[in-house]
């Protein structure tokens, strides 16, 4: 299909790259965003392999790459220095990597892209419904009432916390996770010598503490790292009371060597909070109403993998490929779950089955996590299927994607990435 009318809702990571995919198909786009003002929240995150293939079909891994900062691995030790974890993207092939990017660099990145195209961002529209209007077309009515569209096709990427996806029907599963994060994007200090590494420090399962290096902002030279610490929900406001003084001396206490990071954090105005949540949703669309789900909308997970952009990524690259080939919204809608069914119910379940591992209450799980993962690594099964489970690409016990849907396009593009300096753009 060609020229058809789509709105969508929410301007975060899955709604500009759906975005910037249908523009160039040569739709009519139009993005509902209900901030005053389209922009990113959070500190950092990793795209993987699977997320940098599809910023590299949109042409935007080189600027991405220019941004953020190569991560070739992770490791994790518990706070007595035993290793858990210790994950090297190259020893799955050569050739890949993740990498740490701002949220605002990866934001802008696809922002000035969905710009370029011309795509017009609607702000201040919280969306709340949508309604079928005449000729099979929809509207999206928002929360003062306002009608938006007629749309041919409305996508929803507002996220975790939809309102929209209760129009789907099926059953839909939305669990709050009992652990949070507090997060901050901090100035990197000359001494920290993991540049290309995101480090872990765990003590039991309910302390988790991670510093995922993310590079720069455009606009900002310095070189940054997302830092993480967990918190449970329902203790968010005493550990604010515990005041940041004592806090930081906790975390110094269990992780010495994170101290001068720690100094970035002057006042508690610089962290934020995040909670999260389990989202299954029966069918991400709805083919009555000509909508269909994407992103964290249709999937919430814990940000214990690190695949949520990546996720949401995919899926706005398949769903647009899927409008753009077929014939009918309906034939879009069934090539659009057939293709990402499996890769996202992989990802739910890994999450929620690992989740307490990392996040929890639980001393056991946690001694057994101490105990098992890194011997785990060890073996040369278990660390293969470790790896292809942290570089995004698994979709059930012993299968995955399709090399065709990732591993050729971004093999292809990293290949003349490494050869790029440093500071470069595309
Ligand atoms: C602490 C933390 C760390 C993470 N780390 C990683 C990581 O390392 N790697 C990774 O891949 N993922 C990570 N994630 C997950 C990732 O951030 C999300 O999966 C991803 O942003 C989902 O993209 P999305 O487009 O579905 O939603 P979002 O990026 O959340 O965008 C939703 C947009 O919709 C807008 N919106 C919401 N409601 C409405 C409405 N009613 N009307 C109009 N607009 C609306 C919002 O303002 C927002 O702009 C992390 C998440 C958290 C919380």
């Amino acid at each position: 299909m060609r020229n058809l009318r789509i709105g969508i809702v929410g301007a975060g990571t899955g709604g500009l790259a759906a975005a910037a995919f249908l523009a160039r198909d040569g739709h009519e786009v139009h993005l509902l965003e209900r901030f005053a003002e389209a922009r990113p929240v959070g500190a950092g995150l990793l795209l993987q392999p699977t997320g940098l293939a599809c910023l590299a079909q949109l042409g935007l891994d080189a600027r991405a790459r220019s941004l953020g900062a190569v991560i070739h691995d992770l490791e994790g030790r518990t706070v007595g220095g035993r290793r858990v974890l210790a994950m090297d993207y190259r020893r799955l092939q050569p050739h890949l990597f993740g990498l740490g990017i701002h949220r605002g660099s990866l934001f802008a990145l696809l922002h000035d892209e969905v710009a370029r195209l011309g795509v017009p961002i609607t702000t201040g529209v919280e969306a709340v419904r949508v309604e079928p209007h005449a000729r099979q077309r929809t509207v999206v009515i928002d929360k003062l009432g306002r009608h938006h569209g007629p749309y041919d096709f409305v996508m929803d990427a507002s996220g975790m916390r939809s309102p929209l996806r209760r129009t789907l029907g099926g059953r839909i599963r939305d669990r709050q996770f009992k652990y949070g994060a507090i997060w901050a994007a901090l100035p990197i200090t000359d001494g920290w010598p993991h540049r290309a590494t995101l480090m872990q420090r765990y003590d039991g399962a309910p302390v988790m503490i991670g510093v995922l290096p993310i590079g720069r902002l455009p606009e900002d030279p310095t070189p940054r790292c997302a830092f993480f610490w967990s918190v449970r929900v329902d203790q968010r406001e005493a550990w604010m009371a515990a005041g940041l003084d004592a806090w930081k001396t906790r975390v110094a206490t269990l992780w010495p060597a994170i101290a001068p990071i720690l100094d970035g954090v002057r006042a508690s105005g610089d962290l934020s909070f995040v909670s999260y949540a389990d989202v299954v949703v029966e069918q991400p669309y709805c083919p009555d109403l000509s909508l269909a789900v994407i992103g964290d909308g249709a999937h919430g997970t814990s940000p214990q993998l690190g695949q949520g952009a990546n996720l949401a990524l995919m899926d706005a690259m398949t769903l647009a490929g899927a409008l753009s080939r077929e014939d009918t919204i309906e034939a879009a809608l069934g090539e659009y779950q057939a293709a990402r069914r499996r890769h996202v119910a992989f990802y739910q379940l890994a999450s929620r089955w690992l989740t307490p591992f990392f996040q929890s209450d639980s001393r056991v799980l946690g001694l057994v996590r101490d105990a098992t993962f890194g011997l785990a690594s060890m073996v040369p099964f278990a660390e293969g299927q470790m790896l292809r489970t942290l570089a995004g690409i698994k979709t059930g016990p012993f299968s995955e994607l399709d090399p065709g849907d990732w591993s050729e396009r971004y093999a292809t593009r990293s290949r003349r990435l490494t050869t790029l300096p440093a500071s470069s753009s595309s």
